[in-house]
């Protein structure tokens, strides 16, 4: 058993009723990799953010939870390197399928953890939850749970259609699981491909998708319900349309990639949301500067010739997120 106080780590609770009562939301950055751990580091420490940095099931497949659980203890070493005495750091399991794979990540250092029940009948989510509250809270690790489901696709995550949160549910949902946060879907969507042409309309200048509102409607009645409960919204990518031009003008092929407008993820972060996943942005802001960069560089074969404008790149979105949408900056 290793626990995450060990490690420097936080859990989420203190940093989310902080974010209700300021207005403003944390990022949540998914990583498999060094150069992706390194600019969510130096982009939190520059823009003084809390942060949570959050592996998959896949990406632990990928990169390995012990390399991982090492990663994140480097996270805090390297943040208060670069002069933060004080880093809020989260180290967190995103769509957790089992309560086995949430124990092994609790066991593992990990200092909150996702049970996504979301796709099994409304007891069975609240039983499987519950089970997961009760062996986390031993060991003061918090718990997201979700209800409703997100459409899109995101490593072994993925439904055709979404079904919006029901509001007269998670009182009694959350009371009875225990959950300390609660996912909810009111449009978001996973991936960089969040919408069909079909469900968009397209700016009659720019010729580019314009993917349909989230429900604010359902949010303001969620938070009606659950005053001061943290909200938490997936699929949270903007799918920067600049990163898909670059792409696709370095030989990748991303047709119609759309994402959620950044004005509407500000609006929602002054709500209780107080968690944003970020993912496809990332991926996204990486691909765009290593494709531009062969394409330019044909010779180069070093990889920290590519990896290091890729990183440049992914620090830039980091910290645009965390100022100009998130509002999560100078917290600490
Ligand atoms: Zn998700």
């Amino acid at each position: 058993m290793t626990s995450y106080k060990e490690l420097g780590l936080v859990n989420t609770r203190e940093m989310f009723a902080k974010a209700i009562a300021g207005g403003y939301a944390i990022p949540a950055f998914n990583f498999n990799t060094l150069e992706q751990m390194q600019a969510i580091v130096q982009a939190a420490v520059e823009t003084k953010s809390p942060v949570i940095m959050q592996v998959s099931k896949g990406a632990r497949n990928y990169a390995n939870g012990t390399i991982l659980r090492y990663m994140a203890q480097g996270a805090v070493e390297y943040a208060k390197e670069l002069g933060c005495k004080n880093p809020q750091i989260v180290l967190h399991l995103d769509h957790g399928d089992t309560f086995e794979l949430c124990k092994d990540c609790i066991d593992n250092g990990f200092s909150s953890v996702m049970i996504d029940g979301s796709s099994l009948p409304y007891e069975e989510n609240i039983a499987l939850t519950k089970k997961v509250v009760e062996y986390a809270h031993q060991f003061d690790v918090t718990v997201e749970a979700e209800l409703g489901v997100l459409a899109g696709v995101e490593d072994e995550v993925a439904s055709e259609v979404s079904h919006y949160t029901k509001p007269e549910e998670v009182v009694d949902f959350s009371t009875r699981s225990g959950c300390d946060s609660l996912a909810i879907s009111i449009g978001t969507s996973h991936g960089a491909y969040k919408f069909t042409p079909e469900q968009c309309t397209r700016d009659p200048k720019t010729g580019r998708l314009v993917p349909p509102p989230l429900a604010f409607d359902i949010l303001h009645e969620i938070e009606k319900r659950l005053p001061g409960f943290p909200i938490v919204l997936h699929g949270s990518s903007s799918v920067p349309q600049e990163e898909v031009d670059t792409i696709n003008a370095h030989g990748g092929k991303l047709p119609d990639a759309v994402g959620i407008p950044e004005e509407q993820l500000r609006e929602a972060s002054k709500s209780a949301v107080c968690k944003i996943n970020i993912d496809s942005d990332s991926r996204l802001a990486m691909t765009a500067a290593i494709r531009k960069h062969f394409d330019e560089k044909p010779g180069d074969f070093d990889p920290r010739q590519y990896l290091k404008p890729a990183r440049e790149n992914m620090k830039k979105m980091y910290i645009h997120k965390i100022v100009e949408v998130l509002g999560s900056n100078n917290k600490l």
